[in-house]
């Protein structure tokens, strides 16, 4: 990776990593000439370097969440990798909705 846009990193919360100074909001990653937008709002579909980039997150046992658009892994209430239900649930709320548009890591 050469860079990363994150859209928020410590902010004051009772329930979320983030008042914990753990938490990074990612909304796009760039490598040379290629971009991941961790977005699908409108029905984008996971791109083969969105899943690299996912991966590694995955793989770094720094991390112990990543809550992004198309997956989700170190979820509380279900810990495995698994993906991301807002489109096939059509859900308006919750943490499945909230993560449509931005990748959260947590670090331990
Ligand atoms: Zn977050």
């Amino acid at each position: 990776m050469d860079s990363i846009q994150v859209s928020s990193l410590w902010r004051n919360s009772a329930t979320s990593p983030h008042g914990s100074g753990r938490g990074i909001d990612i909304i796009r990653v760039y490598r040379g000439n290629e971009v991941a937008y961790f977005n699908n709002e409108n029905g984008q579909t996971q791109t083969a370097f969105i899943r690299e980039v996912y991966n590694q997150f995955v793989g770094d046992n720094r991390v112990s969440q990543a809550l992004g658009p198309w997956e989700f892994y170190g979820y509380s209430s279900r810990p495995e990798r698994h993906p991301n239900l807002w489109r096939q649930q059509n859900l308006k709320s919750g943490d499945y909705y909230n993560h449509r548009h931005h990748l959260h890591i947590t670090i331990r």
